[in-house]
C-alpha cells in the first residue's frame, strides 16, 4: 500500500504524476473486475473510517454526526452502489448501425478513460466532493491525484491516509497543500481536471487548463433563487427553505441564497422562517447540535460584514473565536447591499417581495446562471414558464438541495456556475470519452475507396445527396 504523500514542490508533484501515467499505462486500472475492486477499496477504505470522518466534520465545520453521516458518507455510499450495480452495462461498448458508405465495416464506440485525472476539492464537503468524482474516475479506469482543500485540514488528514492506505499511489493519490500545490499540480500534463470551488478560481482553472487543451469539468457556486409564488404552500416553503439554507451553516453551494416571495405570502413567509428556525434549531441555536459553525475567522469576518448597515429580522448574533453566526434572515436588503450581489454561503437569507412573475424574470435573467433554482408554487403555467425562462444548472420544486441527492440527475452548473455534470452514470460520462472504431474486415476483395478512378460527378449527386 502506498505512503502518504505530502509533495509540496513542483517536482515532488511530478514524480507523482509519472508513477500514475505508468500505472494508467501498464492496463492495470481498464479492465472490469479492476474497476470494481478499485470501487470496493474505496468502500472499504470509508467504512474503517467512519468514526474518523465523523470527527474530523465535527472538527472542521461543526457538523453533527447525523448530518455528516447522511451528506456525506451516505451520499458516497449511494454512489458506489449505483456504480457497481451499472458499472458491467456502462463500460460495454456500442455497436452502431452499419453504413452503406463502411460497408461491410462495423462501427463500435468505446467509452475510453482519459487516463491521469486532477481532482481539486473544496473545504464545505471535504469527502464527498473529492470522492463522488473519484467514483466516477474509478469507474472510467483513470488514475486520480486528488489535492483537498487545505482549509479543513482534520478532513484533509483522513482523506489522505484513507486514500493511501487504499490505493497504490500509482492508482490514487492524495497531495496535500495549499494554493502552491493546486498551482504546481495544473501547471502538469493531465489528462483531465475535476474541479470543484469557487467561480473566481474555476477561471484560473479554466485558463490554465486551456494552455494545454486538457478537458475540464469545474463545478463552481453561485446565487440560488428561491422563488415563492403566489400559489405556493408557505407552511411547506418555509420548512424546505430553512433545511436546505442552514444545513452546514448555510456553507453549500445549492443553499438557497435568498429568497423572492410573492408579496401576498412575504409576511406570512417571514413569520413561517422565524417559527421554522426555532422549531429546528430552540431559542439558541449556539447550544442546538445540530446547527454546524463557519469554517474558519477569516469566511466569519466575511459574512458579518455583509451584514453591516442591515437589520436582520432575526439571528445576526455572532461570535468570532466560537465561529458562530446564528440563522439570520434579512427581510428586504438595503438596495447597494453586497448580499444581493455576491454569493453569500453561509447562513444568512434574504427576502424580497415580488408583484408579478415578470417582474422576477427581468431581474434574474441579467444575473450569472445559478447552480439551483428554487420553485415553490402550485401553478402548473407559471412553473414552466420560470423554468423556460431562466437559466441554471438545475431546478427543484416544491423543496431545496434534493434534486442533487438523486444518482439518476446529472448534477452540474451552467456559466458562471461551471460546466460539466457527474453524479451517477453522470460521473462515468465525465471521466471517459467516446472513441469510435470501424472496422473493416481483413479478407473482404473489394471496397469503394479501392476504385483508383473517381467515381462520376452524376453518379456521387445521385447516391450521396
Ligand atoms: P476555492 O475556489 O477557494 O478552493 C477550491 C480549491 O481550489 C481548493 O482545493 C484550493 O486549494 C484551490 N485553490 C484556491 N485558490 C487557488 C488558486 N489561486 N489556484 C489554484 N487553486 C486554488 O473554493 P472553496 O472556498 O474551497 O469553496 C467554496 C466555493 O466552492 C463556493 O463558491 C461554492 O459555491 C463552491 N462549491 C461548489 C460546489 C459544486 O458542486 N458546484 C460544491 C461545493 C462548493
Amino acid at each position: 500500500m502506498g505512503v502518504v504523500s505530502q509533495p509540496t514542490s513542483a517536482s515532488e508533484c511530478e514524480a507523482v504524476l509519472a508513477r500514475q501515467r505508468e500505472h494508467f499505462w501498464s492496463g492495470r486500472t481498464r479492465s472490469l473486475p479492476a474497476r470494481q475492486e478499485a470501487l470496493g477499496r474505496l468502500r472499504a477504505g470509508i467504512r474503517a473510517r467512519e468514526e474518523a470522518i465523523l470527527a474530523a466534520l465535527s472538527a472542521d465545520l461543526g457538523k453533527s454526526p447525523e448530518e455528516a453521516y447522511a451528506t456525506e458518507i451516505a451520499f458516497l455510499y449511494q454512489e458506489l452502489r449505483f456504480a457497481e450495480r451499472h458499472l458491467r452495462k456502462w463500460v460495454r461498448s456500442q455497436r452502431v448501425r452499419r453504413d452503406l458508405l463502411q460497408f461491410p465495416g462495423r462501427g463500435r464506440i468505446h467509452r475510453e478513460p482519459f487516463g491521469c485525472c486532477l481532482l481539486l476539492g473544496p473545504w464545505n464537503y471535504p469527502f464527498q466532493l473529492l470522492l463522488a468524482p473519484l467514483v466516477g474516475a474509478l469507474a472510467g479506469g483513470n488514475t486520480a491525484i486528488l489535492k483537498p482543500s487545505e482549509v479543513a485540514p482534520a478532513s484533509e488528514a483522513v482523506l489522505a491516509e484513507l486514500i493511501a492506505d487504499s490505493f497504490e499511489e500509482g492508482q490514487v493519490a492524495v497531495v496535500r497543500g495549499g494554493v502552491d500545490t493546486s498551482e504546481a499540480l495544473l501547471a502538469l500534463p493531465f489528462d483531465k481536471i475535476f474541479f470543484t470551488g469557487s467561480t473566481r478560481v474555476g477561471h484560473l482553472v479554466a485558463a490554465t487548463a486551456a494552455q494545454r487543451l486538457i478537458p475540464c469539468t469545474l463545478e463552481l457556486g453561485g446565487k440560488s433563487p428561491t422563488i415563492v409564488g403566489k400559489s405556493a404552500d408557505v407552511s411547506l416553503a418555509a420548512r424546505r427553505i430553512v433545511w436546505g439554507k442552514f444545513l452546514n451553516a448555510g456553507q453549500t453551494c445549492v443553499a438557497p441564497d435568498f429568497v423572492l416571495v410573492h408579496h401576498n405570502h412575504y409576511d406570512a413567509l417571514l413569520r413561517k422562517l422565524d417559527l421554522e428556525i426555532r422549531a429546528r434549531f430552540g431559542e439558541d441555536p449556539r447550544l442546538h447540535p445540530q446547527y454546524g459553525r463557519i469554517i474558519h475567522r477569516g469566511h466569519h469576518d466575511r459574512l458579518t460584514a455583509l451584514l453591516q448597515g442591515e437589520s436582520p429580522l432575526r439571528g445576526g448574533e455572532a461570535d468570532a473565536e466560537d465561529l458562530y453566526l446564528a440563522p439570520t434572515v434579512i427581510a428586504e436588503p438595503t438596495p447597494d447591499s453586497p448580499l444581493m450581489e455576491e454569493e453569500i454561503f453561509g447562513p444568512i437569507l434574504p427576502v424580497l417581495p415580488f408583484e408579478r412573475t415578470e417582474e422576477v424574470i427581468s431581474r434574474l435573467r441579467d444575473q450569472p446562471a445559478p447552480l439551483a433554482l428554487y420553485l415553490f408554487s402550485r401553478d402548473a403555467q407559471e412553473l414552466s414558464l420560470l423554468r423556460k425562462s431562466l437559466p441554471s444548472g438545475g431546478i427543484c420544486v416544491n423543496g431545496t438541495l434534493l434534486h442533487l441527492l438523486s444518482p439518476r440527475l446529472p448534477f452540474g452548473g451552467v456559466g458562471a456556475s461551471g460546466m460539466g455534470n457527474y453524479h451517477g452514470k453522470a460521473s462515468f460520462e465525465a471521466f471517459t470519452r467516446p472513441r469510435s472504431e470501424l472496422r473493416m474486415p481483413a479478407r473482404w476483395p473489394w471496397h469503394l475507396t479501392d476504385r483508383r478512378r473517381p467515381l462520376p460527378l452524376a453518379f456521387l449527386r445521385r447516391w450521396l445527396r
